[in-house]
């Protein structure tokens, strides 16, 4: 057997053009704010892309590019500004800050209702309350994958490896809601292999380069894999390993061009969504 690969660049390329539509009903454009600190070169590559996105689909950015030797307060007045500001209604603090910051502070500092990246506690406590919230884009897009394959998910066992604030935690309160019965597995997690067969959605958000093996996987499973693990020649690969694994699973994301895709473009859902809530 051989899986399904899910095309995430055909997928979000769709909601692309949806998002597109959207905005040219709109009266006013959206606009997304980038808080942009120091001179980390994978921040700056990703920055640009946002804003190249944002552009295609007619949402105006604002860049605020920072000195790496700002302070926190600087930062905090810039983020109290853009809350302010009524063009301004979705702001996205590039992560990871230089060492010096208090991340999280500044996290909190934004409006909840134009966090774009849906990490304030507002936000998280809307969606483990199952309130309506912005939700983080990259738990967000992996679901819309998920649901590209299979519509409704009541009763699947889910398995989420990784339990960051920025994708675990909240991709397994997405599959919650989803009335997945859900596991959710870290780094103290013990029998993995074990735990990852009884998944029939399985989920890799780790960070360790084809560390999920083939037979980790219940045939016919649905397998996103989150990870991005640049190679030391210069190719990027995912958590799980793509070519045993797709022999057993039934659907699979491929890395790059699976997840990846999606976040920007939720990113843009997510900016659409804050200006709807403003007006
Ligand atoms: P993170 O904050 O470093 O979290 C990694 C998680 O993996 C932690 O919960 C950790 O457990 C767990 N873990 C580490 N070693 C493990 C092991 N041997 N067995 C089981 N679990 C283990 O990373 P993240 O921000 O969630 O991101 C994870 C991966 O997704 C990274 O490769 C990142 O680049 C990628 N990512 C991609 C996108 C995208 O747009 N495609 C977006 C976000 C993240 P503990 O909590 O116990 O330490």
């Amino acid at each position: 057997m051989s899986a399904t690969i899910i095309d995430g660049k055909a997928i979000a390329a769709s909601l692309r053009k949806s998002i597109t539509d959207q905005v040219k009903a709109l009266k006013a454009k959206p606009g997304l704010a980038v808080v942009l600190v120091g001179d980390d070169p994978a921040s700056h590559v990703y920055v640009g892309n946002k804003i190249k996105a944002c552009h295609e689909v007619g949402i105006e950015s604002f860049e605020h590019r920072m000195a790496a030797s700002s302070t926190q307060k600087e930062v905090r007045h810039v983020i109290k500004n853009l809350n302010a500001n009524p063009s301004v209604h979705g702001i996205l603090l590039q992560l990871p800050l230089p060492a010096h910051f208090d991340s999280d502070e500044l996290i909190q500092t934004i409006d909840p209702e134009k966090d774009v990246d849906g990490l304030t506690i507002a936000n998280i406590g809307r969606l483990v309350a199952g309130l309506p919230g912005i939700v983080p884009c990259t738990p967000q897009g992996s679901l819309l994958l998920i649901k590209s394959v299979r519509e409704d998910l009541t009763g699947l066992h889910a398995v989420v490896i990784g339990r960051s604030l920025l994708f675990g935690k909240p991709m397994a309160q997405l599959l919650l809601n989803e009335d997945c019965t859900v596991t959710q597995a870290h780094s103290k997690t013990k029998n993995l292999p074990e735990i990852c067969r009884q998944a029939d959605i399985l989920v890799a958000a780790v960070g360790r380069a084809e560390m999920v093996k083939g037979d980790w996987i219940k045939p016919g499973a649905i397998v996103i894999d989150v990870g991005v693990n640049r190679m030391p020649n210069g190719k990027l690969k995912g958590d799980v390993d793509y070519a045993a694994a797709s022999k057993v699973a039934g659907f699979i994301t491929p890395v790059p061009g699976g997840v990846g895709p999606m976040t920007i473009a939720c990113l843009l859902q997510n900016t659409l969504k804050a200006a709807s809530i403003s007006r």
